[in-house]
């Protein structure tokens, strides 16, 4: 059975004391110890705040990813991190092709490809971004965008391991502008992004794999969404600073 994920993407945002203070008031909110089994709540702090982040929420079920990685072990990649310093400072999760990355760092779809595949080999769950600029969505471009984003990124990964991958779609026009996509809206490509995977995969794989919703997500929209058939939780930005809005959105989701 699939997981419900909720993820909570910091951005360049908080530092050690803020940020170890705003997962203490998450796992607060949230009833770490409570959470059920079948919900993995994610916290993705900047790269240097990991540490701290890890060690506040050690001994609970909350756990711990970051916004990007580099696609080799090591090396002379100035700047960059791999899968294994992510591991060792206890990370779990890695979130991969996001808009901004893709839009500001000029990530391609086949970047995209190599981070998800080398996530995927270090035993790291990948939390994989797809969606649409507004000006694909008036073409009528949406599931032809999102179609290529899922198939260009999942290049490399077979059946065996489909299941710890994690599907985002994030609709860039609902990023950090308060335009959420209709739960409708979302539902629709999210069913797309299942069938998709079934075609991929075989339906019960499809069925195990997380397929979660991010743009503009709230204390306030998040129960409708998530009370969609195909969305299993959200990957939230703005909203996951706020430890009582993310503690909602938590138990919307769960
Ligand atoms: C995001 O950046 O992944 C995101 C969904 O941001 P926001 O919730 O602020 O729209």
């Amino acid at each position: 059975m699939r997981k419900t994920v909720i993820a909570g993407n910091w951005k360049m945002n908080t530092d050690r004391s803020s940020g170890a203070e705003l997962a203490a008031a998450v796992m607060h909110g949230a009833g770490s110890a409570n959470l059920p089994e079948h919900a993995d709540v994610v916290l993705c702090p900047p790269f240097v705040v990991i540490p701290i982040v890890a060690n506040a929420v050690a001994g609970s079920r909350i756990r711990i990813g970051a916004q990007n990685v580099h696609d080799q072990p090591r090396g002379a990649f100035t700047g960059e991190i791999s899968t294994g310093m992510l591991h060792s400072v206890g990370c779990t999760h890695v979130i991969v092709g996001h808009s901004e990355r893709r839009l500001m760092f000029a990530e391609s779809d086949y970047d995209v490809c190599r981070k998800a595949n080398a996530v995927v080999g270090a035993n790291l769950q990948p939390i994989i971004c797809v969606g649409e600029t507004i000006a694909e969505r008036e073409q009528g471009r949406t599931l032809e965008v999102v179609r290529r984003q899922l198939r260009a990124a999942l290049d490399g990964i077979f059946e065996f391991s489909i299941r710890t991958c994690i599907i985002a779609y994030e609709p860039i026009w609902a990023i950090g502008t308060g335009n959420t996509a209709t739960p409708g809206q979302a539902q629709e490509v999210h069913a797309f992004i299942r069938s998709q995977l079934r075609e991929m995969y075989g339906s019960a794989a499809a069925e195990d794999v997380s397929v979660i919703y991010g743009g503009s997500v709230t204390e306030t929209n998040a129960c409708d969404l998530f009370a969609q058939p195909d969305i299993d939780g959200g990957l939230v930005g703005g909203a996951s600073l706020d430890a009582s809005a993310f503690t909602e959105i938590i138990r919307a989701a769960i």
